[in-house]
């Protein structure tokens, strides 16, 4: 079971396969190699917060530039233990904390969440993968349905001011259009912007 992978100077940590979205472009579901690692991320079971604690810290954070919460899962499923994990980061070590999401932690949650990000994390990358909800929604495949585009909306807007670095993410396969009116959205509310180029892979 992998919970702790890393890419470069980045140390990433699976947490989790659950996920609301049924994305086009995501291999989690077939359990394929992530292609960074050439391996499955898949988890046979969801890891303890414990286990998630134990195999982090067998590493020296200070080897690395950056801690990603980022595998086959959206990792804010588990906000709670997300937090968590933060700030048991910020005793000993002030690396990098960075997390990828589906920006639909409050649905997920059934609360507002942002707010609580504040001073335990350093930049959140938010895939807002469309420019409108009916290509949200064909792309993605929400439970939460219509309601999802807005609600990562919602999350990126909540999110300016208390992380230090919003991203609002496309991947490069949606066209030239889509991706125009994406970055002026995402400028628009003060995020990044930024296209990730599409070589398959579970990453929110
Ligand atoms: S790409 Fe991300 S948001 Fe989409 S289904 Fe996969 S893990 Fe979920």
């Amino acid at each position: 079971m992998t919970i702790v992978y890393t890419i470069g100077d980045s140390l990433y940590l699976n947490i989790t396969n659950n996920c609301p979205n049924a994305c086009e472009f995501c291999i989690r579901s077939a359990g394929c190699a992530f292609p960074y690692t050439q391996e499955s991320l898949w988890l046979t079971r969801e890891p303890t917060l414990d286990e998630i604690s134990e195999a982090l810290f067998a590493h020296n954070l200070s080897r690395y530039e950056e801690v990603v919460f980022c595998g086959f899962g959206e990792p804010l499923e588990r906000f709670d233990d997300v937090c968590e994990i933060c700030r048991q980061i910020r005793l000993v070590s002030d690396v990098v904390i960075r997390i990828n999401t589906n920006g639909l932690s409050d649905l997920i949650n059934q609360r507002p969440t942002a707010a609580k990000l504040e001073g335990l994390v350093d930049v959140v990358s938010i895939s807002l993968n469309a420019a409108n909800a009916w290509d949200y929604c064909r792309l993605c495949n929400p439970v939460f349905g219509d309601r999802s585009y807005d609600a990562v909306l919602q999350f990126a807007r909540d999110c300016i001011g208390v992380v230090p670095t919003v991203v609002l993410t496309v991947l490069d396969l949606i066209g030239e259009e889509q991706i125009a009116v994406c970055e002026e959205i995402a400028r628009g509310m003060g995020a990044n912007f930024r296209v990730r180029t599409y070589i398959g892979g579970g990453e929110s």
